[in-house]
């Protein structure tokens, strides 16, 4: 195939991610797989990316992430200088056939700003959509500008403007989901964990509460905003209060967490996360927000834990009540159900995960996504 696609993964963290990064876990799946089925990637990043690809353009010589605890006008610029270096790309050269996006908000604006004279682009929404109702109520990125779902859900939630410009959802994949069925089962421990990002949406603070409730041990797995192990957090100066997830963290977590019934092992990464997950009962998502794409959820099944959450945003989605998981309304309904998960059967979790969130299925889908992207964006400019 001859399409070179410039691949914009933004200026947080670097591809692959050290750990944490929903995001760049995602191009870091999706990149290879493109590659494989001959597209040509050029992946703007950080210049400490370490992803194989065609070429790589950056203006920062690291991640920016540790930046997002600032205020506002702080942190605004990072995501602009990083888009300056994408326009210029795009500007200079002709070899683009279309942009991928993956920067939230500011890559959107920017990407539609450019104009009728710019080349086609897709951008993927990472996120609960709640959080810029003003720009995703106006977006006019005419024919040229597609942005795609990370679940049915999050863009049924969408504002008609946003709606009008969805090429339809694509669900996150997971290279654990490869041959997944195949791999012989793991011995489970007693534990529950909760991996991801330590903050009010994740819902933290009700699976600790449930632990000491319903008496189950809990891991919680993740960095508090900047901060990826406890002896970093215990040692950070007093801008951390900055940080809402610090906050959150200060405020309503770690009174619960007492390192026996329920601990902070921080961010982990690699193997060590998977054999976390691995070898749980289950996997906790007490979630508060609407779960936007839920990559978590779906290494969880990959690995042979299935899901007990409550069922907001893609949950039902990914998450068959019964098989796969355990879907509730709310905490209580939650509680009520992490007995049940000993029942459920890993293979079962394993071969949905290797029949629907592989990373060839979601290049496939992407690649079908250029393509009608490309032809509308040809068609109207005819
Ligand atoms: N993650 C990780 N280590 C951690 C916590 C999270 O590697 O300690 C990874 C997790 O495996 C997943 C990603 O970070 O790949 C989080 O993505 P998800 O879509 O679940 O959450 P969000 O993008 O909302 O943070």
């Amino acid at each position: 195939m001859s399409l070179t696609v410039l691949m914009n993964a933004g200026p947080w963290l670097p591809v692959p991610p050290p750990g944490y990064g929903g995001i760049e876990n995602v191009v870091a799946t999706l990149v290879p797989e493109l590659r494989r089925l001959g597209v040509r990637v050029v992946l703007a990043s950080t210049a400490d990316s370490t992803l194989p690809v065609d070429e790589l353009m950056s203006v920062f010589p690291d991640g920016q992430f540790g930046a997002l605890q600032r205020p506002y006008n702080q942190v605004c610029g990072i995501s602009h200088a990083h888009l300056n270096g994408v326009v210029r790309a795009l500007r200079e050269r002709d070899d683009i056939d279309l942009v991928h996006d993956h920067v939230e908000a500011v890559g959107l604006a920017v990407l539609t700003a450019m104009g009728p004279g710019a080349g086609p682009a897709l951008h993927t929404l990472h996120w609960d959509l709640g959080k810029h109702p003003d720009l995703y109520g106006y977006v006019d990125g005419g024919d040229r500008v597609r942005v795609n779902g990370v679940s049915a859900s999050q863009l049924a939630r969408a504002p008609q403007a946003l709606q009008d410009h969805a090429v339809g959802h694509v669900h996150l994949a997971t290279p654990l989901a490869v041959d997944a069925d195949l791999r012989p089962p793991v011995e489970k421990s007693d534990h529950l964990v909760i991996l991801g990002r330590i903050t009010p949406g994740k819902g933290q603070h009700i699976g600790a509460r449930l632990a000491h409730q319903a008496g189950f041990d809990l891991v919680l797995a993740g960095p508090v905003g900047p901060y990826r192990r406890p002896e970093e957090l215990a040692s950070a100066g007093p801008e951390a209060g900055q940080n809402p997830d610090v906050r959150y963290w200060r405020e309503q977590v770690a009174p619960l967490v007492d390192g026996v019934r329920v601990r902070w092992v921080g961010m982990v990464a690699g193997t060590a996360r998977d054999d976390l997950v691995a070898s749980a009962r289950a996997t906790l998502f007490p979630l508060c927000w609407e779960e936007p794409g839920g990559t978590a959820v779906i290494e969880s099944l990959a690995v042979g834990t299935p899901v007990v959450a409550i069922g907001r945003g893609c949950l039902p989605e990914l998450i068959e009540h019964g098989r796969t998981g355990l879907l509730a309304d709310d905490e209580d309904g939650l509680a009520d159900l992490v007995p049940e998960a000993s029942g459920l059967d890993e293979r079962e979790c394993r071969q949905e995960a290797s029949r629907r969130f592989t990373p060839a299925t979601m290049a496939e889908r992407y690649v079908d996504l250029y393509e009608q992207v490309r032809r509308a964006a040809a068609a109207s400019a005819a």
